[in-house]
């Protein structure tokens, strides 16, 4: 094992790493650190991972099998984030740490390549962006999403991608090319248009405005692209006039399809958001408490109040309904361009 702390104050580092180590059964993990502004006070944890193509556990209701995550923890930050409790199994908080100690699966692109070549490879739909964020800002560094776009496009193998980074959008002509060989779902995740409320939940991601603004450069390239509204959260972006607000926004942008996820709080999430809730919203919190108070998910018939809502404002704004995910477990050429649009699922946020 060895540590190499380039810039000489990732001490702090050495625990979680070695957690890092455990869990992907690497010989190296090198911790960096980058002195430029948009990577200041982030910690790149580098692995070599074993595998890439990860399936996802059978009693999952997601409309994929498998996916691949370069990444592990999201400097986007997102407060609400599902995935936050991912990074305890680092040994890492879910908190912080999340924002800010990333690990990079430096040779993601390589071993894709290799498993995809595999003769047990049976040429599935590959699900990115499911876990975390495949265009949060450490690609603009290492740039990974280019050899694994690459990687399945020599395969044509159908992939699809649930993004809210801009960044994507160094990646037009990779993803254009990949579109004339197979399936290809992309998926832009703006939940709401509210830039005030944008600027505290989700403090790392490009406004809500460039995102629309990636939807359109995508649509204008030929890609479809779906939004996923997500999340909406209640009492703060689910008033009439913020849904319309957004739905207007997300049809002016060119997108094919909307599909509303309220917010959801597991453990790991929860905590979090509960804090930042006191912090900003003091007067939400007993509210948030009835809501939430049974579990992760809003009231039934409350997701399904906003979910009638958001596909009427569609069909007013000429969207049509939420296109239905159509990927098969297993299948081949399939594109899904979000999760399904109804209640509780084992989530997807990116
Ligand atoms: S919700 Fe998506 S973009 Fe936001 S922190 Fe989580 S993975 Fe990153």
């Amino acid at each position: 094992m060895r540590w190499d702390n380039l810039t000489g104050d990732a001490e702090d580092g050495a625990e979680g790493g070695r957690g890092a180590l455990a869990l992907f059964g690497t010989d190296t993990v090198v911790t960096r650190t980058f002195d430029t502004p948009e990577f200041r006070g982030i910690t790149f944890h580098e692995v070599r991972a074993r595998t890439i193509l990860n399936r996802v556990p059978g009693a999952s209701r997601m409309p994929f099998e498998w996916t691949v995550n370069p990444y592990r923890g999201c400097s986007h930050a997102c407060v609400y984030c599902f995935a936050r409790k991912t990074h305890s199994y680092l040994g890492l908080d879910t908190g912080l740490d999340f924002d800010s100690r990333i690990v990079v699966k430096t040779n993601a692109p390589e071993l894709l390549r290799k498993e995809l070549a595999s003769p047990r490879w049976t040429g599935a739909h590959v699900a990115m962006g499911t876990n975390v964020d495949c265009y949060q800002r450490a690609e603009g560094r290492y740039r990974l999403m280019p050899g694994i776009i690459g990687a399945l496009r020599e395969r044509a193998n159908p992939f699809s991608i649930l993004t809210k980074g801009t960044l994507i959008l160094r990646d037009l002509p990779l993803l254009a090319a990949a579109a004339r060989e197979t399936d290809v779902g992309v998926s832009v995740s703006v939940g709401f248009t509210d830039a005030a409320l944008w600027r505290t939940v989700e403090p790392g991601t490009p406004s809500p405005a460039a995102r629309l603004g990636a939807v359109r450069a995508l649509a204008d390239a030929g890609i479809e692209c779906g939004v996923l509204m997500a999340p909406v959260i209640p009492f703060l972006s689910d008033s009439p006039e913020q849904l319309r607000d957004t739905v207007r926004a997300v049809a002016a942008a060119g997108a094919v399809s909307v599909t509303p996820l309220v917010l959801h709080l597991r453990p790991g999430a929860r905590e979090w958001f509960a804090a930042w809730l006191e912090r900003h919203h003091p007067q939400l919190v007993g509210r948030y408490a009835r809501m939430y108070g049974d579990g992760a998910y809003a009231p039934t018939w409350y997701q399904r109040r906003i979910t009638r809502q958001v596909h009427e404002l569609a069909a007013e704004f000429g969207i049509g309904p939420a296109r239905p995910a159509t990927a098969r477990r297993g299948g081949r050429r399939q594109a899904p361009a979000g999760p399904p649009p109804e209640g509780p699922v084992q989530l997807v946020l990116g």
